[in-house]
């Protein structure tokens, strides 16, 4: 049976415990954690970073987020929007190192609900990675534990490849890698 393949109507899910406690928005919050790995930000800009989706549909499932708390994408100024585009310039060099896809969904949800997205009010690009055949390679229903383990290698995997990549500057297998694009 062919299935529909829509990455971005699962719902953003936090990790752990500590995680649910999340006053506000997630795509705020988790940036000044200064826990990137535990939040899954596995990369930074001046004005963006890259979070793994906690569910992926595939391995490698990660959103592209501007760090300004804004649903309107009409509203990113010119530094915004090329800094995004930068770092998800990087994210499918890196994807493409780390992980050999066939190709990339790549796709913003905007507006309420209906789009599909979990968290309309913050704009994120989801990446994913594809696959030839690849639509059964992960349920949704898979097993949490499954998922855990799957998403810690695809964080090292993905930092790794992000750390190789010209611009990275790298402080620990920790934190962020972090990209500077100079404006
Ligand atoms: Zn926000």
């Amino acid at each position: 049976m062919e299935q529909l393949f829509a990455p971005w109507r699962i719902e953003w899910v936090t990790r752990d415990e500590d995680a649910d406690d999340i006053e506000g928005c997630p795509f705020c919050v988790l940036p000044d954690r200064d826990a990137d790995r535990e939040s899954l930000i596995v990369a930074r800009s001046d004005r963006a970073f890259v979070i793994l989706n906690n569910y992926p549909y595939n391995p490698g499932h990660v959103m592209v987020v501007p760090h300004r708390h804004d649903g309107d994408y009409e509203t990113l100024d010119d530094a915004e929007l090329l800094d995004h585009a930068r770092l998800k310039q990087r994210t499918f060099a890196a994807m493409r190192e780390a992980f050999d896809p066939d190709g990339f969904n790549a796709g913003l949800n905007l507006g309420e609900s209906a789009a599909g997205g979990s968290i309309d009010d913050h704009l994120h690009t989801h990446v994913v990675p594809r696959w030839t055949g690849d639509t059964n390679f992960m349920p949704v229903v898979a097993d949490t534990t499954v998922i855990v383990e799957a998403v810690d290698e695809t964080y090292d995997r993905l930092h790794e490849a992000f750390a190789a990549r010209s611009g990275a500057t790298t402080t620990g297998d920790d934190r962020a890698v972090a990209f500077s694009f100079g404006e």
